[in-house]
């Protein structure tokens, strides 16, 4: 935090809190709307009236809110940045009260670029954004707030049955040029707003397909761009370097999928390592050959497992990524135990994730419902042992409804 926060009385009668944090502002009102702006006054996150709204760069935002009576089942609702305006202006209009109560020049500094991101300002940054990026099609969840930056574009496989990220999409990696240009269009129009984002992400999907040398060629500008923290840091010291390094970030993440990443060999991994690369997400879906088949996912489990294996060699980190309920109850009890063989081969870690995405959409896939998901990641779990712990991967939920960017 920069400064204390600041507590002032609204003309309404209302109490306002100002945070002025060194990434974000933060306006609380009465203890219970909580308001949060990236530096260039961007909302981002907003808690109002018992919902939270995530806003995305594009202009729309995803209202959650819990299902009455229901403590674990929530509302989810994706409007247009039309339908969201109401709650933006209202959200603006308590730091625009807050202007008006009198505050000292950062804060008031703070304040005045919220209230210049009124709507026709966020229509022309949405419009910004969209001219910079493509099409941010999925991210892991621990990855929301990466900055992303389009090596390739599309999927090199874009079959898979249950994935429709990049069906309109064609298939290209950047040249290093390309990329270049791209940097520097993203450092540009995140400006000061960087300081939210500590992760780099190389998207879109599959991005470490790339061929062996163009892929370290792209590293080094990403990163050129976007300078990694040293890893030889403590905790203390990569907190004050992240802070005083405009657009540094904390490593490089990536998706790959086995079939691609397969026989990638220590030889690329570890210079990549150096440049940073710090988890690679897979989509193991399954540890199920059968299933992987009829789901047109290329590659084998045992492809996976050889990908965990060279990375973890080379000292790079994974997020592996299971699909429940696809197949429905005709491949469910080959799913668990199969899938719990092959993430028990994987050797997972404490700095891995474990991610469990139930299947949304695609009746044709014979989906299993919530609740049954949710019993069939409770039994990989299970048939795979104690996953809790020190030196245990971080089993988490990725839904991908949740995503915005
Ligand atoms: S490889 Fe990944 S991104 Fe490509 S189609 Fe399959 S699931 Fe989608």
């Amino acid at each position: 935090v920069s400064v204390a926060p600041l507590t002032v009385r609204l003309r309404d009668g209302r109490a306002a809190t100002l945070s002025l944090l060194t990434q974000a502002t933060v306006v609380t009102v009465d203890d219970e709307d909580v308001s949060s702006y990236d530096l260039c006054g961007r909302p981002y996150v907003l808690v109002r009236g018992g919902s939270t709204w995530r806003r995305a760069l594009d202009g729309r935002l995803l209202e959650k809110r819990p299902r009455a009576g229901l403590a674990a089942s929530r509302l989810r609702r994706l409007v247009d940045a039309a339908e969201g305006a109401q709650t933006l202006t209202a959200a603006r209009g308590d730091a625009q009260k807050m202007l008006e109560a009198g505050v000292p020049a950062e804060a008031r500094q703070r304040l005045e670029r919220i209230v210049a991101m009124d709507g026709p300002a966020l229509a022309a940054d949405a419009a910004r954004f969209a001219a910079v990026y493509r099409r941010v099609g999925i991210l892991p969840p621990d990855q929301y707030l990466a900055v992303v930056l389009e090596a390739t574009e599309g999927c090199s496989w874009n079959a898979c049955t249950f994935c429709d990220f990049y069906r309109s999409v064609s298939f290209r990696v950047k040249t290093e040029a390309e990329l270049a240009a791209h940097t520097a269009a993203v450092r540009d129009y995140f400006g000061e707003s960087l300081a939210l984002r500590r992760g780099l992400f190389l998207g879109s999907a599959n991005a470490l397909c790339i061929g062996d040398e163009r892929l370290v060629a792209l590293l080094e500008v990403a990163t050129a761009a976007f300078p990694v923290v040293p890893p030889t840091l403590g905790p203390l010291e990569r907190q004050q370097w992240l802070g005083r390094t405009f657009g540094g970030v904390s490593g490089v993440h990536a998706f790959v999928d086995a079939w691609s990443g397969r026989r990638r060999s220590r030889r690329v991994l570890e210079p990549c390592r150096r440049l940073g690369l710090k988890r690679v997400y897979i989509g193991l879906e399954s540890g199920d050959p059968t299933l992987l088949a009829w789901l047109h996912k290329p590659g084998t489990p045992a492809d996976a497992v050889e990908l965990v294996s060279s990375l973890h060699a080379a000292g790079i980190d994974v997020g592996v990524i299971v699909l429940l309920g696809a197949g429905g109850r005709r491949f469910a009890a080959e799913h668990v135990r199969r899938t719990a063989q092959v993430l028990g081969r994987m050797r997972l870690g404490g700095q891995d994730l474990l991610y469990f995405s139930e299947l949304q959409g695609h009746p044709e896939l014979e989906p299993l419902g919530p609740e049954a998901c949710d019993a069939q990641r409770a039994a990989i779990l299970e048939e795979l042992g104690c996953l809790s712990g020190q030196g245990r991967p971080r089993v988490a939920t990725y839904d991908i409804r949740e995503f915005l960017y």
